[in-house]
Order: structure tokens, then C-alpha cells, then sequence
């Protein structure tokens, strides 16, 4: 990392003088906080889950070792193997020998900060591996020799041009022009690599000490492709990942996608538990989880154990201005804006990356905005401190800070300087009101005018207008009074000391509100009055999509009767597979999203392979909230499966230019029939 001071100011003059990404981060910082916006307008409760997130994580940084200790012995019973790894450096060896033991040539990998942080990407390729990036927007930053420069979005600061002209000279053949035409490119070159790979890499968003599963959110399926099609599975993840239980992590869940990108929820959330266990027809034949610990254990007993609540959201850096200015890579390692001001200096140290704490106006919107309220303005204000401290700042600032805190401590004194600079300052500006050249503020009045202050005081002009210190505390209290009342879940695990958290309320039957959300997923739906009726509408929508007679079926659906001509298996999805047709174990009314399971009779490939999937759902199989699944999930025989993908919407990537794409890496189309047993003849409509 070269971070030096000069580095850092050299890299964010030359990004404010870059016109084209100042273009790609206005449009993507605009996108991103008006939905988050409207996400938070629209669900006051979120406030009262920020508060519960914050103070589950603060719990499970209480106890995080014993959590750790629990989640290993899942995986463990699971089929899985855990490796501890100290620092990067250890991480990198541990990965290079589950590749090497595994005789693997070919990697894939799914988006994941901690091997960025780790540099694992040069550690593979150095090694003579060939690995590929799936996440479109992590392949492009690939191709472009580049790192992310956001870290949900890492190729926010590429054009729709940039991205036409690196995939016509890194794919040969013709240069296409439309966003469409650029996602299909990129799927149809990084299908056969899945279907290659000896070693698929994910990270993991959360780890749930439960089950021992580790947790992917995607939209575009590409985690799910790339954990699923290779025989080796590894997750790379730090130790704060963990939470105890499945409601645990659904209350993260709840705030981490409406945050991040303003969406209701991603197009898929993946638990994987584990290896392929004997009765499945797909799936990893071996599961690793690499933990980092990377500096983290420091961190969580000193004064910035509220950076390990971070559950990488990016809302922070979408809510910054400096970030909004610079983009990611004048941060000049993996984690930029606000949340990487303050991880960089803790990793790589306060020296190296002595200017990112001060690259902030303190205006405090990224800790506003955070979902698991971290405090990130007072933890830089400490980072400067510390900096202070050691002696690490320029002796000119650590003079001024010494002037100033001699008058910031005696408000007599404190008070005749700002009546002083007020005047000053006014007197400078003359009758204009501006001042044209400042000295010591030249970096900003070479540029543009200082407006001067009118002469007085913020405090003058408040007792001169009558105002009082204080404010109105009770509009506010009164204000809360007013939130909808929230349901509160019962967290059915004994070991881990959760208070219930609160769920998200709404008061309209649940398989209404489940087709609503859903069809809100661009998810499309049509109602049969029995399970016979299952081929005849598959029959009419193969005809109208235009797809050969042929589908991978979920085992129990193949004993329907199929029109004669058919070609129907069971098996996995293979890579020409236009179309599956597969059974859903249940459907959550809260956000429109579908629960599949692996199971015999329904192969995870079948919901990711092909171009097209159609899904069949029980009606009396709809559940009003994710909590209500996992209780079901307890009680099953076996109880978690492999893998549980819970599917809102078609495959879908916004990673070229903001624009919403369907049909990224997995199924462009998802299509539900719905059976209602209780349906009038003629009632088939959504
Ligand atoms: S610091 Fe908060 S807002 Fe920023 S990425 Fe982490 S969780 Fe999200």
C-alpha cells in the first residue's frame, strides 16, 4: 500500500481533475441515496433495528470467542473445516494449500473485501493459478487491472464506454454498445469457467454460529455459481462475522440491503452448511472456511471495538462527500470513504495512512446513516488524536492544535478571538461579502470566493433574536410515540443470550402481501387450482419463450403427467439448460421471496443454471416472516440443509453505469405458479 501523504493528496488531485469519474460518481452517489432514502421513509421501524443491530454485535464482541469456538463445531458437524489465520500472510498460505491439496488449476471467485484485504488475487496468480472474478462489476475492475473502488459497487467509476472498450479488446470479436449487450458478453464468457473450476472463493457476509453456515447476498447468482459448480468450496471471512443465530442474522439482513443499495432485499440470499451430503446430486464435495483475524482481535479490546460492527454496507461511503469527490481509489487500499478511514490506519497503520483520517469535514451524515450506528466521526476524531499523540502529524498543525485548545478550554478567551475573527473576517469581505484571497485558505480561494460572516457571532445573533440554549425534547419523544408497533420474535436458540429483536410489522394477509413483493421483484405469477395443472402451464410458457421441450424437474414433479415429446430430468442443471421447473419449500410474505432448499428432488443447480426457472409454491406454504421459516427448518428432519437460497426476483446486475440489467448470471426469468386449492375456475391471475 502506498499511502504516503503525498500519494494520497497526489492520487485526489488527480481524480478531482478526472471529469468522467467525477460523472460515474455523481450518478451512482445520487442512485444509491435516494433509494436509501425512500427505503427509511417508508419503514420508521428501521430506526428501532438499527438499535438492535448495534447492540447485537456490541453482545457478540462480548463473547465473540466463545461464539467462534460454537460456529467451528457446527461446521465441523457439518462436514466442513475450519482455519484460523492470524494475518494476511496466513490466509494467503492457507488458501494456496486447500488449492494445491486439491491439484487445482482453475479458481473462481465471487466478490469478497477480506481477499482484497488479504491480497489474494496476486497470491493465486503468482502461484500459476487462473482465476477468474464472477461478480460482473469485480470482473471488469479484473480486466482493468484495477481494485474496487467501492465495496458494493467496484466498478462504479467505469463509463458504459470504458467498459464497451475493455471488453472488446480483452474478448476479441465485435465492441458492443449496450448495457445489455455488455452483461450478456460477460455471462456467456464466464459460464464455462464455472463449470471449469476446481476452487470456488466467496466471502461470507455473515457466519451464524447455529448451524455453522456461512451467508452470501448477491443479485446477480454469481456467488451461488461459483460455490456451487466447483468441487471446493472456501469462504474467506474475519472473525466479526459471526452472529449466534438464523434471527440473528435476519435482523441484519433487514437493514444490510435497504442500506446498501436501497433494495427491499437482494435477488438472493445464500446459507451454505457444509459439503454435498450423500443424498445430493450437487454441491461442493469439500467446504472450507478461512476465519482472519488480521488485526481484529486488537481492535475489539481497545477504543475502536465499534468498527467491528461493520457489516459492509457502503452506505457511508454513498453518504460522503469527500468519498463523493475522489471516488475509492484515492484511499489507496481495499476499504475506502468514512469506514475505511478508519479500518486502513488500524490495519496498516496510523503512519502509513496518516491522511485518511484527516480527509473528513466531521459532518458526521456517514455515522447518520450507518446501520449498526457506528460512530465512525468520533472514532477519526480519536484516530487524529492518536496521531497527535505520537507525534505523527505535521509539527506546524500540532502548534495550531496546542494554540487552539489553550483557547477552546478558557471561553473568555475563546470568545474575544471569534468576536475578533468575526470582524475581521467581515472587514475583509468589504461590501461584496467575499473574500478573494485568504492567506492560509489559499486552496480554497484560488478556486472560488470565501463568503465573509456579516460581523457577528452565531451567539450574538441568538440572543439578539431571543433564542434560548436547548430544544424542544418533547417533540421528539412525541415523535416515537407515533412508530408502528413492532412484533417482537422470540429468539428460540438457548445458547445465546439474545433479547427478542424486533421484526418488520405489516398488518395485510400474508399471500397477498407475498404476491405483491414478489411481482415488486419483476418476478412474474399465475395461479392453478391443483398440482395437474403444473405441466400444462409450463407447456404454454415454453411455447411462449420460445425454449426447446426439454427441463431439468425437481424429483417430485416428474411423476405429473408431461405432454408426450418432452425431454425431463432430475438431475443437475447442465450448462446448456434453458429451463428449470422446481418445487419451493416456502414462500415469506415480509419481502416477496421464495425459501428453496437442496434436497433430492431439487438440485441447487436448478436454480441458478438455467435462463429460465419456473418455481412451484403450496399457498398454504406462504409464511409471514423469515423467522417463521427457520422455526420450520428446526423441526425438519435433517435440519439445515446444505444449502438454503432464498430467491426475491430474477438474476439481475446494476454494476454498468447503475442500470438494472435481469438475467446477470443466473435465471432472467422467474416465474411462479402458485397453487391455490381454494381458486375459483377462471381466477388465474396473479
Ligand atoms: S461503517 Fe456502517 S455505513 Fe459504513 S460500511 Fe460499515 S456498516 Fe455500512
Amino acid at each position: 500500500m502506498e499511502n504516503t501523504r503525498s500519494a494520497f493528496r497526489a492520487r485526489a488531485v488527480q481524480a478531482l481533475g478526472d471529469a468522467t469519474l467525477r460523472q460515474a460518481l455523481d450518478q451512482a452517489r445520487e442512485g444509491f441515496v435516494a433509494k436509501r432514502a425512500a427505503r427509511f421513509a417508508e419503514l420508521p421501524e428501521l430506526e428501532g433495528l438499527r438499535d438492535a443491530a448495534a447492540a447485537l454485535k456490541d453482545r457478540v464482541l462480548d463473547r465473540l470467542d466463545e461464539h467462534l469456538e460454537r460456529y467451528e463445531a457446527a461446521v465441523v458437524a457439518a462436514g466442513g473445516q475450519v482455519h484460523r489465520a492470524r494475518d494476511a500472510a496466513e490466509a494467503r498460505a492457507i488458501v494456496l494449500a486447500i488449492c494445491k491439496a486439491a491439484g487445482a488449476r482453475r479458481i473462481t471467485k465471487g466478490k469478497s473485501m477480506v481477499s482484497e484485504e488479504i491480497g489474494l488475487n496476486d497470491a493465486l496468480v503468482a502461484a500459476g493459478l487462473d482465476l477468474v472474478e464472477t461478480d460482473l462489476g469485480e470482473y471488469i475492475i479484473q480486466l482493468a487491472g484495477e481494485t474496487p473502488s467501492h465495496i458494493i459497487a467496484p466498478a462504479v467509476h467505469k463509463t458504459r464506454e470504458q467498459v464497451a472498450d475493455l471488453f472488446a479488446r480483452s474478448h476479441g470479436g465485435p465492441r458492443k454498445s449496450t448495457i445489455a449487450e455488455l452483461v450478456g458478453e460477460a455471462r456467456h464468457v464466464l459460464r464455462e469457467r464455472y463449470f471449469q473450476a476446481d476452487v470456488g472463493i466467496t466471502g461470507a457476509n455473515i457466519l451464524i454460529a447455529e448451524t455453522g453456515s456461512s451467508l452470501i447476498v448477491t443479485n446477480e447468482g454469481n456467488g451461488d455459481l461459483t460455490q456451487t459448480l466447483a468441487p471446493v468450496h472456501i469462504v474467506t471471512a474475519g472473525i466479526e462475522r459471526v452472529v449466534p443465530t438464523l434471527e440473528d442474522a435476519t435482523l441484519v439482513l433487514r437493514l444490510l440491503a435497504r442500506s446498501a443499495t436501497g433494495q427491499e432485499t437482494t435477488a438472493y440470499t445464500t446459507f451454505s452448511t457444509g459439503p454435498r451430503r450423500p443424498e445430493d446430486l450437487d454441491g461442493p464435495t469439500a467446504y472450507h472456511v478461512v476465519l482472519l483475524d488480521n488485526g481484529r482481535s486488537r481492535m475489539r479490546d481497545g477504543p475502536y471495538r465499534a468498527m467491528l460492527r461493520c457489516i459492509r454496507c457502503g452506505a457511508c461511503l454513498n453518504h460522503c462527500p469527500v468519498y463523493g469527490a475522489i471516488g475509492g481509489h484515492a484511499y489507496g487500499w481495499v476499504y475506502p470513504g468514512p469506514m475505511g478511514s478508519v479500518l486502513t490506519p488500524l490495519i496498516k497503520g496510523l503512519d502509513t495512512a496518516y491522511d485518511l483520517p484527516n480527509a473528513c469535514t466531521l459532518n458526521g451524515r456517514c455515522a447518520a446513516v450507518c446501520p449498526v450506528k457506528i460512530p465512525l466521526p468520533e472514532l477519526l476524531r480519536h484516530l487524529r488524536h492518536q496521531q497527535h499523540l505520537a507525534a505523527i502529524s505535521p509539527p506546524r498543525q500540532r502548534a495550531a492544535l496546542v494554540l487552539w485548545r489553550a483557547a477552546a478550554t478558557r471561553p473568555w478567551l475563546y470568545h474575544a478571538l471569534e468576536r475578533l475573527g468575526a470582524r475581521l473576517l467581515a472587514w475583509l469581505g468589504g461590501r461584496a461579502g467575499r473574500i478573494r484571497h485568504l492567506p492560509g485558505a489559499r486552496g480554497w480561494t484560488a478556486e472560488r470566493d470565501l463568503p465573509a460572516p456579516t460581523g457577528h457571532t452565531f451567539l450574538e445573533l441568538a440572543r439578539r433574536q431571543g433564542l434560548t440554549h436547548g430544544h424542544d425534547r418533547r417533540a421528539v419523544s412525541d415523535e416515537h410515540a407515533t412508530m408502528p408497533a413492532v412484533d417482537r420474535a422470540v429468539c428460540a436458540d438457548a445458547g445465546c443470550s439474545n433479547a427478542p429483536h424486533p421484526r418488520l410489522w405489516f398488518d395485510e394477509d400474508p399471500s397477498v402481501r407475498f404476491i405483491a413483493h414478489f411481482k415488486g421483484h419483476a418476478g412474474t405469477l399465475e395461479r392453478l387450482s391443483s398440482r395437474a395443472e403444473i405441466p400444462a402451464a409450463v407447456e404454454r410458457l415454453r411455447v411462449a419463450w420460445g425454449l426447446p421441450a426439454r427441463a431439468a424437474v425437481g424429483a417430485d414433479l416428474g411423476a405429473l403427467s408431461w405432454p408426450a415429446g418432452w425431454d425431463i430430468h432430475h438431475g443437475p442443471a447442465g450448462i446448456s439448460e434453458t429451463l428449470a421447473v422446481t418445487p419451493a419449500f416456502a414462500g415469506i410474505a415480509e419481502t416477496g421471496t421464495l425459501m428453496l432448499i437442496a434436497a433430492p428432488g431439487s438440485p441447487t443447480t436448478h436454480n441458478f443454471v438455467p435462463d429460465n426457472q419456473i418455481l412451484v409454491l403450496e399457498m398454504d406454504r406462504i409464511l409471514r416472516h423469515p423467522e417463521d421459516a427457520w422455526a420450520m427448518l428446526r423441526r425438519r428432519e435433517g435440519g439445515m440443509p446444505r444449502a438454503v437460497n432464498l430467491v426475491s426476483g430474477p438474476s439481475r446486475t446494476a454494476d454498468i453505469e447503475q442500470t438494472i440489467q435481469l438475467g446477470a448470471h443466473g435465471p432472467g426469468r422467474l416465474h411462479l405458479l402458485l397453487i391455490d386449492r381454494s381458486m375459483a375456475d377462471g381466477d388465474r391471475s396473479g
